[in-house]
């Protein structure tokens, strides 16, 4: 078609699938282009994971400050300057910008920049100009949800969270899920006067049972500086003259409020993407529906990550992203990611690792009888010599007579960086027993792992 460019390969969306799938499509040869219209990098590099990350480490730095004393340090604390870390932050986010641009260059992926949707023709609009590729993928990512609340506009999301020019004098932070739990604990932690919301009695609902009793009964200590109000939700939220926010709610009132953060959960960008033209269906919450191999609903149309509302997370994206682009582009027609014992960590305070089922599911999918479970509950070292208390807990679910362990749960200091490794184990079959062979490390918090009866 006349002034249609095309391409074997175009994908929409320069973030954490749109880019990895990209760059292996050109390792096959095919022709590839990338739309992008905002920061390369997407939610991950330029508002999720990696400025998160920084910030966290940040937070980490105000514990070991805490505990420095019990540890014989003396150590006077002057001030936290918050422009410090932002300013090392964003230019840190900055090269990683220019890493992604001269990755695409590398790889000679042409990269368009824009926004795009699907004009009356089927083909890609972007600033007027018209596109085709032979294969076109869809991986837009989402934005924050903020709520049909009256005043709701004076909060922000986590966007805004990282534009924040100064730690907040009070906080108020509203949802359960990942990304509530971890700016609040930031924030706590840092020294805001940091308020967590949430609708029901616990954070982290979904996750096992275990790890979300702990959390919240973390929170709920007095040596936890957050402050958690347990069954509620925010009815009205007021400006003052002074700038400062007052935030109603169905148990009472949190005034002098500097800075209201929705973290409610996130919805797909496929709105403006006019995906009725070529026939791609989404659900009820906007979400691309795509079959087992990423195949949305329109032949030569596949989505992946965030857009499709299944395990929001950036390995997820770039797994069957690249997974995908073996299947078009290098004839393995069975590649494809399983979605199945992906382990994730929520950076909390203290930290969650988790891979496979939660005790719940595995009883549902087995049934009562072939579950066993394994549990410990213990005081992690670090803790052993300050005032400060942590617990650490840790839960193994398996099944089956030979008690194949399909789930890995660890709440506590270290459970970050522990989890990987049990996540292959449990991706490759492992039995509790060969848990039990494996020879501990001592002394670690990770020993317990293969030491529980
Ligand atoms: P995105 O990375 O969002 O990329 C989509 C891209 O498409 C964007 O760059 C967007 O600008 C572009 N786009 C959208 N519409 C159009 C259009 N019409 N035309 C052109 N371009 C368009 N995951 C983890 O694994 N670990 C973490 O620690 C973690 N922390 C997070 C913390 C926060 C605060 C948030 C918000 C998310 C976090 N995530 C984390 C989730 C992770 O960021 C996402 O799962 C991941 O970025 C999804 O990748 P994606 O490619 O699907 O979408
Ligand atoms: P989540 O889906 O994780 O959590 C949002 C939670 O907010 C819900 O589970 C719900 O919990 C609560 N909620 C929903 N609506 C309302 C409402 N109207 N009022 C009050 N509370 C409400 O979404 P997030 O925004 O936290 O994060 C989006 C995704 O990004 C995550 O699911 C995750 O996949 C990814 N992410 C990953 C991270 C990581 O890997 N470490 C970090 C950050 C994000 P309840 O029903 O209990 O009220």
């Amino acid at each position: 078609m006349s002034g249609v460019k095309e391409f074997d390969y175009l994908v929409i969306g320069g973030g954490s699938g749109g880019i990895a799938s990209a760059r292996r499509a050109r390792e096959f040869g095919v022709s590839v282009g990338l739309i992008e219209s905002g920061r390369l990098g997407g939610t991950c590099v330029n508002v999720g994971c990696v400025p998160k990350k920084v910030m966290y480490n940040c937070s980490l730095h105000a514990e070991f400050i805490r505990d420095h004393a019990d540890y014989g340090f003396d150590v006077t604390l002057n001030k936290f300057d918050w422009k410090v870390i932002k300013k090392s932050r964003d230019e840190y986010i900055k090269r990683l910008n220019g890493l992604y641009e001269s990755g695409l260059k590398g790889s000679s992926v042409e990269l368009i920049r824009g926004r795009a949707s699907f004009a009356e023709d089927g083909t890609v609009e972007v600033n007027g100009a018209k596109y085709r590729g032979k294969n076109t993928l869809i991986a837009v990512g989402g934005k924050p949800t903020i709520p049909n609340i009256k005043g709701a506009e004076y909060g922000i999301d986590s966007d805004g969270f990282f534009e924040l020019e100064d730690l907040p004098s009070r906080t108020v932070v509203v949802g359960a899920g990942y990304i509530a739990v971890e700016i609040a604990g930031v924030l706590a932690n840092l020294g805001s006067d940091t308020h967590l919301l949430i609708r029901y009695e616990k954070v982290l609902r979904t996750f096992d049972k275990m790890l979300s009793d702990e959390l919240t009964a973390d929170m709920d200590e007095e040596t936890n500086p957050l402050h958690l109000h347990k069954k509620t939700q925010v009815t009205e939220v007021i400006k003052g003259e002074d700038g400062l926010l007052t935030v109603k709610t169905t148990t009472g009132v949190i005034e002098k409020v500097q800075t209201l953060i929705w973290a409610i959960g996130r919805d797909p960008l496929t709105k403006e993407l006019n995906l009725e033209r070529v026939g791609v269906k989404t659900d009820a919450g906007g979400n691309i529906i795509v079959d087992e191999y990423q195949n949305t609903t329109a032949p030569g149309i596949l989505s992946v990550g965030d857009d499709t509302g299944k395990f929001l997370l950036t390995p997820v994206a770039i797994a069957a992203g690249r997974r995908l682009s073996h299947r078009l582009f290098n004839g393995e027609t069975e590649n494809k990611l399983t979605y199945e014992n992906i382990a994730t960590v929520v950076f909390s305070h203290p930290l969650i690792g988790t891979v496979g089922l939660t005790e719940e599911e595995a009883v549902a999918k087995y049934g009562k009888d072939e579950v066993t479970l394994y549990k410990s509950r213990f005081n992690p070292m670090l803790f052993a010599v300050t005032k400060h208390k942590e617990k650490a807990a840790m839960k193994l679910v398996c099944v089956g007579k030979d008690e194949r362990v399909v789930g890995v749960h660890v709440f506590g200091v270290g459970s970050d960086e522990m989890l990987q490794g049990f996540a292959v184990a449990v991706t490759m079959g492992a039995t509790k027993k060969q848990f039990d062979q494996t020879v501990a490390i001592h002394p670690t918090s990770a020993e317990e792992l293969v030491t529980m009866r």
